[in-house]
Parts: structure tokens; C-alpha cells; sequence
């Protein structure tokens, strides 16, 4: 089965075949410009490749909604161009097959549950803190859409004691995204978090903010698995100290085995590393030929 995926960042894009095992077997990469540049190049990528299917995991926010008109775009982002941007039209005006359309966090949430860190699960939360921050959720084996989608990277944390950041949200100031995400971290403390040492105060600040949404996440959802990835989360003495602070802050009352005694293993990594988002789009392309084929 040769299946097309496209992990489609506000950053940069991500294309690449695969198979129904997970396994990419081609990919590309380039710098995410307008709509019909990119457009082009992922079309000019794929054709020829005999794709039987496509899934794609994008930034959004996005038109998730099949029985909405406007199903398939990019709906209200900042990004120049890419505001009421009819993606999915584009793919389809090209490619005659299959599509899966999700977040790029939904995409990596399925991924993990398919083949990564909550593989054989039914439930996962994916949060990626990168450029921004954004939560997929896989619930009861299905991925959750509800109104719009999720958009767990923006709720509200509680303040840290020593931290007088304003936050640069364009929307809210100091949610989650605008106090702990890359550019969070850049502006707060003059330098790119991978300059930061590793025992430096930020590390603190940003996982009382993370723990905080995860512990929220974790009484809403109660999910099976939570993975944080995105570029932030390559800092790896984050997981020790967020572990901690979700452990501080439900403070014993959800009596889980996985909480309480093996939360090393249950606030975790992706399994699929970098590859979650790309996996993920497989995984949502596997899923839309299953089910055109049934
Ligand atoms: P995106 O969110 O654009 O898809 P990433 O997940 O790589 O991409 O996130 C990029 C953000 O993560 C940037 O703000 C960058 O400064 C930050 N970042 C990337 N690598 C690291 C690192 N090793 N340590 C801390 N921050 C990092
Ligand atoms: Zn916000």
C-alpha cells in the first residue's frame, strides 16, 4: 500500500509515502511559504507517486466539519494567505483518492496511538509546545473534534510566584502558549530556549505552566497516556520536573496505578520522535482508505 502524508507546519511542510505498517519510505521537506507555493510544491511532489490515499496533519485552526462548506480549510490564521484557505480543495482538484484531514495534533495523537508511546491504548493526549502550543485528543478510539477542534494550548494557567511575564498570546496575553511556548521562553528570557542551561530558572517557570494544563487535562479527560512533544520538549529535564508538578497538583485524589506509581512512564515522549507528525498523517491516510474501501 503506498499511502501520501503530509504534516503541514506553520514553520515548515513535511511530505512523504508510507505504508499501512507506518513505515515512510520518502519524504521531503521545505519552508512553509503562501498557500500556492506550497501548494505547488507538495502537488509537484506527489504526482507520479500513485498515491492511494492522503492524509494530512495541519496547523490550523481548520474546517474539520464534512458537513460544513467550508470543510477542508484553513480558517482563521494569522499566517498571510492562509486565512480562509480551501487546502483540502486544492489536494483534491489534483489527486482523485481518499483524504484524511485533521490537526497536526490530532495527526500525531492518532500516530502515537497507531504505532508510538500509546500504541494498543484507546485514549491519548498529544501537546506539542514549539512555535505554539496545541493538544490533539484521541478518546475512546476515536480522534475528538467536538465544535471546532480542541484548542488546549490556549487555556488559562494560574500565575507562577516569580514570573511577571505578560505573555504573548495575540488572543489571550498569558495562556498556556503565550507564557510557555518557544517564542514564550525567547522573549521572557532574551535568549532561544536551547541557549538556556539546564539548570536555569526557566525550566521551573515552564513546567509549572505545561503541568498545569496536563493535570487539567488529565481530571477532564482522563486519558491512558499523555505525550508532550515540539521543539521545547526536547529539553528533557522538562518530563522529570513536570512529572512532579502534576503528581504536587493532583495530589493523590486520581488513584491510578499510572499517576500514582508510574507517571515516568504515562507523561512521556512520542514514541514515533520526530516522525509523530508524518506517522500521524499516515495513520490518517490509512484510516480514509479503510474507509473508502469498506
Ligand atoms: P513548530 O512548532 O514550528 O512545528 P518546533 O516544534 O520545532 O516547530 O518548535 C519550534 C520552537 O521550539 C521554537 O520556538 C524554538 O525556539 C523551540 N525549540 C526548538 N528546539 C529547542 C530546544 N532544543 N530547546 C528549547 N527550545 C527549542
Ligand atoms: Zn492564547
Amino acid at each position: 500500500m503506498r499511502i501520501g502524508a503530509i504534516e503541514a507546519g506553520g514553520t515548515k511542510f513535511v511530505c512523504g509515502i508510507g505504508n499501512e505498517h507506518g513505515q515512510i519510505e520518502d519524504r521531503v521537506s521545505f519552508p512553509t511559504e503562501g498557500p500556492e507555493e506550497t501548494l505547488r510544491r507538495v502537488i509537484d511532489y506527489f504526482r507520479g507517486k500513485s498515491v492511494e490515499a492522503i492524509g494530512i496533519g495541519t496547523f490550523g485552526p481548520i474546517d474539520i466539519d464534512p458537513a460544513s462548506a467550508t470543510y477542508g480549510f484553513v480558517t482563521t490564521t494569522p499566517k498571510p494567505g492562509w486565512s480562509n484557505y480551501d487546502f483540502l480543495g486544492a489536494m483534491k482538484r489534483e489527486f482523485d483518492v481518499p483524504y484524511g484531514w485533521d490537526t497536526d495534533v490530532n495527526a500525531a495523537a492518532f500516530g502515537e496511538a497507531t504505532w508510538g508511546a500509546a500504541q494498543g491504548l484507546d485514549s491519548c493526549l498529544y501537546y506539542t509546545i514549539g512555535t505554539g502550543v496545541g493538544v490533539g485528543v484521541y478518546a475512546e478510539g476515536k480522534l475528538v473534534h467536538g465544535l471546532v477542534h480542541p484548542e488546549g494550548g490556549h487555556v488559562l494557567p494560574r500565575r507562577h510566584p516569580d514570573d511577571a511575564f505578560a505573555g504573548v498570546c495575540p488572543y489571550h496575553g498569558d495562556c498556556l502558549e503565550g507564557m510557555a511556548a518557544g517564542p514564550a521562553l525567547e522573549k521572557r528570557w532574551g535568549v532561544k530556549g536551547h541557549e538556556l542551561g539546564v539548570d536555569h530558572k526557566a525550566w521551573e517557570i515552564e513546567a509549572f505552566y505545561i503541568a498545569q494544563a496536563v493535570a487539567g487535562a488529565v481530571l477532564l479527560l482522563s486519558p491512558k497516556k499523555v505525550i508532550l512533544g515540539g521543539g521545547v520538549m526536547k529539553q528533557e529535564q522538562l518530563f522529570p520536573l513536570i512529572r512532579a508538578e502534576v503528581g504536587r497538583l493532583l495530589n493523590g485524589y486520581v488513584r491510578a496505578e499510572a499517576i500514582v506509581s508510574s507517571i515516568d512512564s504515562y507523561i512521556v515522549p512520542p514514541g514515533l520522535g520526530d516522525n509523530a507528525g508524518l506517522c500521524g498523517a499516515l495513520a490518517l491516510g490509512r484510516a480514509a482508505l479503510a474507509g473508502a474501501n469498506r
